[in-house]
């Protein structure tokens, strides 16, 4: 491996380390910051009802006595937009509620278990009228060459471009 490509990863392992839930070791939408601005997910902050597991009303990083609400808070939309700039995204697929980073998503996704097959729409190619209008009497040759249409990837380019702008407004 090239010591660019493994500072690169090295950056990364850092990033997520810095942002994943501490307990879990996950990349979590919903985070809580406590007082101490330690963060962790609501879903090991908090057991099915609501309620602070007993482990977490000391903060595990440094022990703070409740750092964390008793009763798990509403996220508001802002932090998780924020989490979403960070680069933490949720798998798309209709009952899956992993959450992952984007650049694991790609294969996340391929190996998704609720992923759906979606049908293959076919593309058709919309139909040029050839205007019949070919004189050969003057010299002068026309040669319309129509631009050619690459709709593919539009979607895949048009995601990105939005996550990128979204990223550089922070
Ligand atoms: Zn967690
Ligand atoms: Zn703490
Ligand atoms: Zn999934």
């Amino acid at each position: 491996m090239s010591s660019l490509a493994e500072s690169i990863l090295e950056t990364q392992n850092n990033y997520e380390q810095r942002f994943n839930c501490a307990v879990c070791l996950c990349p979590k939408l919903h985070m809580v910051y406590g007082h101490c601005q330690h963060n962790f997910c609501v879903d090991c902050l908090y057991d099915a009802g609501g309620n602070i597991r007993t482990s977490m009303i000391k903060c595990p990083t440094c022990q703070m006595d409740r750092a964390f609400p008793k009763t798990r808070p509403d996220i508001p939309d802002d932090n998780l937009e924020m989490m979403r700039c960070l680069g933490i995204q949720s798998c798309e697929n209709k009952g899956c509620d992993v959450e992952l980073w984007q650049w694991e998503l790609e294969d996340h996704v391929r190996s998704c278990p609720n992923r759906v097959t979606t049908p293959k729409t076919p593309y058709s190619r919309p139909h040029i009228k050839s205007e019949s209008s070919t004189s050969t009497k003057k010299a002068k040759k026309e040669s319309v060459a129509s631009p050619p249409t690459t709709r593919q990837s539009g979607n895949v380019v048009l995601r990105r471009l939005r996550s990128f702008r979204r990223s550089s407004l922070l």
